[in-house]
Order: structure tokens, then C-alpha cells, then sequence
């Protein structure tokens, strides 16, 4: 005869079990967006300087090591080995403080790094959200480059990808790579969607907005969602990122890096 305790210990555990799902399969891959590194943070998209450190010395003390996306694109195209804990950083817009603050931290770290620009406004301002925030101009470009930073595209006005007709995104994309190709700068076909927007709630669209991604040879396209991604890659047009604020710091941070966000 079977022990009640034993049965009902046997019931929790599978009632447990199910609740929990099936572990998520795949090696996770957390990609971290920022835009600002600067201090006394005073919007949501930035952080200071010593939260930028925090974050990149809990990395490192956790085992995670940086990658960039064309190491990602090695992996899926010819099996290139990844290491066991691998990290993605991203800086939204190219502001000029990239330079200034987060970049000697982020080679204190050997931490490489993937900056999207909105590629008309190279040198420009954030006038898309009505700011006067410097961003990057080509000659710092190429000096960050010598220090792992990589670039991706944001579009060439920081539009809402929603907005575009497939005409005008295809378009937009081709102006994007001849600018940076007149300009001789080196970049990834990688494109972040400008405030993480793209056809998410229809399909039709989505397909559509796939397919000129695909003709512009876009190999991934990164939104925000904060969630953690499985490699292999399912949706290479909806890579997430986790939205990293100035607050995310010790268990915060872990939490993010596991779950992808704080709430359950
Ligand atoms: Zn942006």
C-alpha cells in the first residue's frame, strides 16, 4: 500500500513541475540596450557611469563573455564555436558620450559593443525627440572602432519602422548602406528598430516587412521586449534586448540577465 505522505510529496513535485513548464531549450543570449552613459542620469535612457561599471564587473564576475553579432552570425552560418556565457551590448542613436564615459569602461572590461545609428544624423543631433543631444560624427566613429565597437543601422532619421510603407523601408535601408559605404565605414547588416517599434500585431505586415528586410540582406533586426533569447535564433527580425536602467544594479541586474526583466 502506497504512503499518503509519499503520494501527496509525489503529487506537489508534479504539480510543481507543471507549473514550472519544460526548461527553456537553447543557449540564452541576453542583449543589452543602452543609449546614454553619463553622469547624474537625469532621463530613463541613461545611466551613470558607475552603473555602467557595476554592470559590466557583474558580467565579467558571472562568466559572461561578450560577443558581437557577427560572432553570432559565425555561429548560426558555420558553427563557430560561442563561448558558455555569451552577452550582447548595444547603444542606441550613437551620443556622444559613448565616447567620453562608456567607452574607457567598456575597455577596462574587453567588452565589445554594437552602436545603431540613425545614419543621416551622423554628427547631428536627437532632433526626433526634439533634443539637442550631440551624436557621434565619423572621425570618433572610426577611433571607436579600433576598440571593438561595431556598427548597425536605426534607419536614416530615427523613423518609426511602422510608419514606412515597404517601399520607403527598403528604400531607407539602401540609403543607410550607401551613405556608410560613401563614408567607407565599416558595418553589420544588423538593424534596431527606432523606438523598438515594428509590425508586431500583424502578420500580413510582418511577413511583408520580413521579406524587404531579407532583400536588403538584414541578417538580424533587434527590438526591445525584454526577454532573453535561445540560440538558435527562431526570429532573427525580433532578436530582443533587455532595456537597461540607471536602477538595475546587483540582484536587479541578475534578475534582468536571467528573466530579462523584473517582474514575473
Ligand atoms: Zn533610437
Amino acid at each position: 500500500m502506497l504512503d499518503i505522505t509519499f503520494v501527496i510529496t509525489l503529487m506537489l513535485c508534479v504539480g510543481l513541475i507543471v507549473s514550472l513548464g519544460p526548461p527553456p531549450i537553447g543557449k540564452a543570449l541576453p542583449v543589452l540596450m543602452y543609449h546614454q552613459v553619463r553622469p547624474h542620469p537625469s532621463s530613463d535612457l541613461a545611466v551613470s557611469p558607475e552603473t555602467f561599471e557595476h554592470q559590466l564587473q557583474q558580467l565579467h564576475q558571472k562568466g559572461y563573455q561578450g560577443i558581437s553579432f557577427s560572432d553570432l552570425a559565425s555561429h548560426i552560418d558555420e558553427k563557430k564555436p560561442l563561448p558558455r556565457r555569451p552577452v550582447i551590448v548595444t547603444f542606441d542613436d550613437g551620443y556622444t558620450d559613448i565616447e567620453t564615459y562608456a567607452l574607457p569602461i567598456l575597455q577596462a572590461y574587453n567588452m565589445p559593443s554594437t552602436v545603431f545609428l540613425p545614419v543621416g544624423m551622423i554628427g547631428a543631433q536627437n532632433s526626433w525627440d526634439g533634443g539637442t543631444e550631440p551624436l557621434l560624427n565619423y572621425e570618433a566613429l572610426f577611433r571607436l572602432m579600433e576598440h571593438r565597437v561595431e556598427y548597425g543601422l536605426h534607419t536614416m532619421r530615427h523613423s518609426n519602422v511602422r510608419n514606412l510603407s515597404d517601399q520607403e523601408l527598403s528604400t531607407d535601408i539602401q540609403e543607410c548602406i550607401n551613405t556608410l559605404n560613401v563614408n567607407q565605414l565599416p558595418h553589420l547588416p544588423v538593424l534596431a528598430y527606432p523606438y523598438g517599434a515594428f509590425h508586431r500585431h500583424d502578420a500580413a505586415k510582418r511577413r511583408a516587412m520580413r521579406r524587404v528586410l531579407d532583400e536588403a540582406g538584414i541578417k538580424f533586426a533587434v527590438r526591445i521586449g525584454s526577454r532573453i533569447n535561445r540560440i538558435p535564433i527562431l526570429r532573427r527580425f525580433e532578436v530582443t534586448r533587455i532595456n537597461v536602467h540607471n536602477t538595475d544594479i546587483d540582484w536587479r541586474f541578475a534578475l534582468k540577465l536571467r528573466r530579462g526583466r523584473l517582474r514575473l
